[in-house]
């Protein structure tokens, strides 16, 4: 029979859990109940775990650790950049070879990997180590996953296990699988427990605030910090042995001394201090002092030194309570921004390999309480205990019983873990975003909004929807487009549908707002073929619109990629790495180049009607009767007349006249401008207005010279606003 587990795929240590009648961890084949989440290489063979971090001795180039910081990022992201400049990590990370938006590879064996075939490397270790002990294929998992993780980190580890051949039953937020594990759920009927859940790992610390009502999980808030953690101990710890060791054995500079090291010695050397000194702090949990023995080097007399020194539990919390005060300050943070009192949480759940600290136990206690403090004899087992019990529940076998007034595990209430945004345009063409989802709402989630067009007869909408990530920046998630069938004046307002599902994916339905009609769902991106497609289809209508193209060439690629979004809209929402993608790409390549080949002239006739029509609507009375009839028949002949012939020469014959009046059409461009401007400030906007007003009574009256002074004039304020554009296109919304 096949059977489902829960994984805790995390940054320092996987594990792996299994739910019969009651839950039991599953020991790797190495018979250890934490897989090191090591990725490393032997003869071309990839290797997981502890056979891998070994490897961290001899070459660390290749021994890829905290894969799991990678998921789902770009070069450009901030904890991808600190990565890269971390001396910790001595891996390469790189920006993926034909990826999409920067994706991030990691360079093994001089190949690039993606982060997804990483974690599915391990992945694949976790699932044929929990086959051997069950006897049995392993086909469905629940994988937990940070509470504070993005759609696409969230899509990125779907994808890891889609490669390692599991199906995920659910993506389940660490904290909340902690929750389950304590047991928190066994509540009666109507009974409700706040619980923060403290998740002191080997590279982060979490925080979550969880509310448990009538077997229902809702996240109220999370916190913590992504770079604190028992490497930062280890660190810590190591300073300080290495200080000790300078003070004993009378060395002056003993960091000089291993940087001299020669390479293989050096990581030689490094390596194993490391392990050595983390096995100390670990010890130091269980024991009141711990020893350290091992190889040393030369010192500055060409003495060799090994080290033996004993390193007592007091030196060591000496080193940890700054540590530990921190995650205090951290959980005070959170409990404000929830808007939260101590008083208002039950229990304290401690929960990663960090918490194994005894100090942090008696500082949180004298804290916030002894009674509040809840901690397993091993806390780095709760989390993947907690996938296990959920996917026991998800599995087919699975009965709910109630027993005296205990409501067994039910649904989990999820909330969103981010403050989403869409990005518009402001009126001075600067990025201005409006939020559309809050943070902490209860999942399946549904919002409207109306935007309005930013150019006249807008064909295109673009639909970048950003999540705020820490330190609020922007992070873009995902993006689609939607096209206008009926030519809108500019500020028409468009309708947004926002759906957020369980696993905080987005589905978007738009529609003009006076038209429900045309309401239709907009395909957004998911990490695959069709976010390089979408990106793709951005860039180029980017160039198109804010580069040096002429009004035939915008109009043409306009038109082909309406063509083009609306088989995208067709594709469905399901189909995000389909062939169809590729095809659309292509298509879209294939008209970007057609677009550059397009001659001038073509764009001159489409510029002649435009400016011909200008010059009949605005300025009637200074073309006179004539050329204004004239412009009118020729008009309609371009417009209506069938036989080619006859269309270029009466569009030639257009060109002529309006060729008669540039300064009216430069004239035009102030009264276009005198709009944008009175937004920015009305004085100038309507100063504009006047000068323009002004302009046509002098040459009304035949003042030809004050006229142009004028003018003059005017241009230069026009400019201050971006200038003479009356063929304008965009892509773009803005508020409402
Ligand atoms: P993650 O969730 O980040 O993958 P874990 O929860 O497995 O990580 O925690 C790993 C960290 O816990 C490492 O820094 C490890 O040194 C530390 N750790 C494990 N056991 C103990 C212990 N008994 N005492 C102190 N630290 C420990
Ligand atoms: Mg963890």
């Amino acid at each position: 029979m096949k059977k489902s587990i829960g994984i805790d795929l995390g940054t320092t240590n996987s594990v792996i859990a299994f739910k019969d009648t009651s839950v039991k961890i599953l020991r790797n084949k190495e018979n250890e109940e934490l897989t090191r989440s090591c990725v490393g290489l032997i003869n071309d063979e990839i290797i997981v775990g502890r056979t891998a971090y070994k490897l961290l001795k001899k070459d660390p180039i290749n021994t890829i650790l905290s894969v799991k910081r990678l998921m789902g990022g770009a070069i450009k992201d901030k904890m991808v950049q600190d990565m890269i400049k971390s001396p910790y990590y001595k891996f390469g990370i790189t920006a993926l070879k034909g990826g999409t938006e920067d994706a991030v590879a990691v360079v093994l064996g001089g190949k690039q990997y993606t982060p997804e075939q990483l974690s599915a490397e391990i992945l694949k270790k976790l699932k044929r180590d929990a086959e051997e002990k069950l006897g049995d294929e392993v086909t469905h998992a629940v994988i937990t996953v940070p509470a504070y993780f993005t759609d696409k980190q969230k899509n990125a580890t779907r994808k890891a296990a889609q490669l390692a051949g599991l199906k995920v039953q659910k993506l389940l937020a660490e904290p909340t699988a902690a929750a389950i594990a304590y047991g928190v759920d066994n509540l009666k009927a109507g009974e409700a427990k706040t619980v923060l859940i403290y998740d002191f790992g080997g590279g982060t610390f979490d925080l979550s605030l969880l509310n448990i009502v009538d077997g229902q999980y809702l996240e109220a808030g999370t916190g913590g910090y992504r770079w604190l953690g028992g490497d930062d101990l280890d660190r810590a710890l190591q300073a300080y042995i290495l200080k000790r060791i300078s003070t004993d054995y009378n060395i002056k500079n003993i960091e000089a001394l291993i940087e001299k090291l020669p390479q293989k010695k050096r990581y030689l050397f490094d390596a194993q201090f490391r392990e050595n000194v983390e096995n100390v702090k670990i010890q130091l949990s269980s024991s009141m002092s711990a020893q350290l023995i091992m190889e040393g080097f030369e010192d500055e007399n060409g003495e060799w030194i090994d080290f033996d020194l004993t390193i007592t539990r007091e030196e060591f919390e000496k080193i940890a309570k700054p540590f530990i005060e921190r995650t205090i300050e951290l959980i005070d943070n959170l409990i404000k921004e929830v808007g939260y009192e101590v008083s208002m949480i039950d229990n304290i759940l401690l929960v990663g390999g960090t918490s194994c600290i005894p100090l942090i136990k008696e500082m949180l206690s004298k804290k916030y309480g002894a009674d509040k403090i809840r901690i397993s004899e091993k806390p780095m087992l709760a989390v993947a205990e907690g996938a296990a019990i959920l996917s026991h529940r998800l599995g087919d076998e699975y009965e709910p019983i109630e027993e005296d007034g205990i409501i067994p595990l039910g649904e989990i209430v999820h909330t969103t873990n981010h403050n989403y945004f869409i990005k518009l345009k402001d009126d001075y063409d600067r990025d201005d975003y409006d939020r559309i989802v809050e943070k902490q709402m209860p999942l399946p989630y549904s919002s409207t909004k109306t935007y309005k067009t930013t150019v006249n007869n807008q064909q295109v909408v673009r639909i970048g929807i950003y999540a705020q990530v820490e330190d609020g920046k922007m992070e873009k998630m995902t993006m689609g487009f939607y096209t206008i069938e009926e030519e809108l004046p500019i500020g028409s307002e468009i309708t947004f549908e926002f759906y957020l599902d369980l696993d905080e994916i987005f589905e978007v339905f738009a529609y003009p707002r006076v038209n429900k009609s045309k309401r239709r769902e907009i395909v957004l991106g998911r990490g695959g073929k069709d976010s390089k497609t979408l990106e793709f289809l951005a860039n180029c209508l980017e160039k198109i619109f804010n580069g040096d193209y002429t009004q035939a060439q915008q109009d043409f690629f306009v038109k082909s990629a309406k063509k083009e979004i609306e088989k995208i809209n067709k594709i469905g929402v399901d189909d995000h790495d389909s062939e169809k993608w590729d095809e659309i790409g292509t298509t879209i390549f294939t008209n970007f180049e057609r677009t550059e080949e397009l001659t001038e002239s073509v764009d001159e006739d489409q510029l002649a009607i435009l400016f011909a029509t200008i010059l009949i609507n605005e300025y009637p009375e200074l073309i006179g009767t004539e050329d204004t009839n004239r412009i009118r028949t020729l008009l309609t002949k371009v417009k209506n007349e069938d036989d080619p012939l006859e269309k270029i020469q009466a569009t030639q014959k257009l060109k002529e006249i309006t060729n008669k009046y540039p300064v009216l059409i430069t004239l035009f461009t102030i009264k276009m401008t005198s709009d944008k401007a009175s937004k920015v400030n009305p004085s100038d906007g309507l100063r504009l207005l006047q000068m323009h007003d002004q302009i046509v009574d002098h040459f009304r009256h035949r003042r030809r010279d004050e006229a142009f002074e004028l003018l003059d004039k005017a241009i230069d304020l026009r400019n201050n606003y971006g200038g003479g554009d009356i063929t304008g296109r965009g892509f773009d919304l803005k508020k409402n």
